[in-house]
């Protein structure tokens, strides 16, 4: 069995990892080709003058496990880290930091008095809020519909510009008013569907969570010690090791399937030929090299919208605030130049010296212009926001810019359709899957789960596929003996 992975993402190495480690199959001979000259996609971690500084994801959630049994499978469990101290994260809304309400979720309280009494939102607000409680179900039947839109019917605009679109969308890269209920929050639906009201659904959860002690005040947050580039260089150290090959710089440019296996070409001219593919490439990518052999599928990945972002890392000298930084960051729910940011240094250990403080920007594309400004007006539309919020009297001493331009899927309404469409239109290539961001969740754990999902179902395609091949020949020596 020969299996090609395409792309060396997170993703990608993920689904090596899982073919290397398959018994069922008999032995896999395992190729990853990368595009580029660096493996890891979008983990990218650069260390420098002591800085610890994460240009991707900087950390993923513990409640889905995959990313956590990876890494225990590469022996990094000791290196796993929570968030420093106590949560702080704030929300800056009506011009004011506020801390979240104690026990508020995504978009909803599963504790009442914290949120009656936040300063996030206005009256107005909380009492349309309440109205969610004797409203009848908004839901008619099983038609997709934006987060915002049925947030909004329920609950308010306040609720969806102050809580949601900053949390989710900071999340998705993307606002709720284009996001699929459906993709990215299918628990609201069968909430409304049980409940009625989402609130009575929250506040019932919360009190169930808290009774039986399974949701605590603590951060589901967990990153690395050494940056999630460790578990990148330990899957490259491990799965060479296993006998996997590697390659860099080695960008696949066209498939063909033959009789039961896939013509690979590469962009050198080389082709070789294998039993399964993944395509771990992302949304764009992976289309256009399925165009040919499975031109739907090839067309539902090209409809997934990609939003851009940018991640700053500014490094302030400790002297530049008047009381040290402890806040975790805060997500904004006002006008502003940035999304959020973390405050990596207050998070996360090891990822500044004492006497740096070092934080983590965000500027969607969502944002508009400023998101397509260039570096220096950026920097400076940044750091003179952040250094006023936070009462710096200096600027940041060192600063990077992380561009990912049209990179994150974003889950649109219909999401579930086109996700569908792409299983339909490979079902006679079994052997193909695609894995990744773009179908069944953008986070660093949903990649894992999917990478190496995706890679059992297709080593076991293409087991089939070569069973039947052989019982075909079978008949046919039998049937040319006679
Ligand atoms: C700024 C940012 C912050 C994020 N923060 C978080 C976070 O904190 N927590 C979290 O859980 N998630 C976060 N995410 C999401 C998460 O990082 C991504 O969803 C995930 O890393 C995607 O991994 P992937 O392997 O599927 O894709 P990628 O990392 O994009 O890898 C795809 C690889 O395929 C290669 N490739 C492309 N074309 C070809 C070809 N033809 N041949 C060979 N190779 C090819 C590319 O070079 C690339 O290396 C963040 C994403 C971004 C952009």
């Amino acid at each position: 069995m020969k299996l090609l992975v395409i792309g060396g993402g997170i993703t990608g190495l993920a689904a090596a990892w899982e073919a290397v480690r398959s018994t069922e199959h008999g032995p896999v001979e395992v190729v990853v080709a990368e595009a580029s000259d660096r493996w890891g996609g979008k983990l990218r971690t650069e260390h420098t003058d002591g800085l610890l500084i994460e240009h991707g994801p900087d950390s993923f959630v513990a409640y889905r496990p995959a990313a956590l049994t990876l890494i225990d499978e590469l022996g990094l469990a000791d290196q796993v880290i929570s968030v420093s101290g106590t949560r702080t994260v704030f929300l800056r809304s009506r011009g004011r930091l506020h801390p979240l309400p104690a026990g508020m979720g995504m978009v909803l309280p599963t504790r009442l008095w914290p949120f009656v009494t936040t300063g996030i939102l206005s009256w107005a607000d909380k009492l349309r809020a309440g109205i969610d409680l004797l409203l009848p179900r908004q839901l008619q039947d099983d038609t997709d519909v934006t987060i915002g839109a049925f947030l909004r019917a329920r609950l308010g605009n306040g609720i969806v510009q102050r809580f949601a679109d900053p949390m989710i969308g900071g999340i998705y890269g993307a606002s709720v008013n284009e996001l699929s209920l459906d993709a990215v929050l299918p628990s609201l639906r069968t909430d409304e569907l049980a409940h009625r009201s989402l609130m009575l659904a929250s506040l019932a959860a919360g009190r169930k969570a808290r009774t039986s002690g399974t949701r605590g005040a603590n951060s589901p947050f967990r990153t690395l010690r050494g940056g999630l580039g460790s578990m990148i260089d330990a899957l490259v150290t491990q799965l060479t090791a296993a006998g996997a090959e590697l390659r860099l710089n080695s960008a696949v440019a066209a498939l063909s399937p033959t009789a039961g296996a896939t013509e690979v070409r590469f962009v050198d001219g080389a082709t070789e030929t294998f039993d399964a593919v993944i395509f771990a490439a992302g949304a764009r990518a992976s289309a256009a090299l399925l165009a040919d052999s499975a031109p739907a599928a090839a067309a539902a990945l090209s409809d997934i919208p990609l939003a851009t972002s940018t991640v700053l890392a500014l490094a302030y000298p400790a002297t530049a605030f008047a009381t040290p930084v402890t806040t975790h960051g805060w997500l904004e729910a006002d006008p502003a130049p940035i999304s959020g940011i973390t405050v990596s240094s207050a998070k996360w250990a090891g990822r500044a010296p004492d006497d740096v403080v070092l934080i983590r920007a965000f500027v969607p594309g969502r944002l508009g212009p400023i998101a397509d400004a260039d570096d220096d007006e950026l920097v400076a539309a940044v750091s003179a926001h952040v250094g006023e919020v936070l009462g710096a009297t200096t600027p940041p001493t060192q600063v990077r810019v992380a561009r990912w331009p049209h990179v994150m899927p974003k889950y649109t309404v219909g999401h579930r359709d086109r996700v569908a469409a792409v299983e339909t239109a490979l079902a006679a290539l079994p052997q193909w899957r695609v894995a990744g961001s773009p179908l069944r969740g953008v986070g660093v754990p949903d990649c894992v789960a999917d990478g190496r999902r995706q890679a059992a179902l297709a080593l076991a395609a293409a087991c089939d596929l070569a069973d039947h091949r052989g019982a075909d020949n079978r008949v046919f020596n039998q049937g040319s003996r006679q």
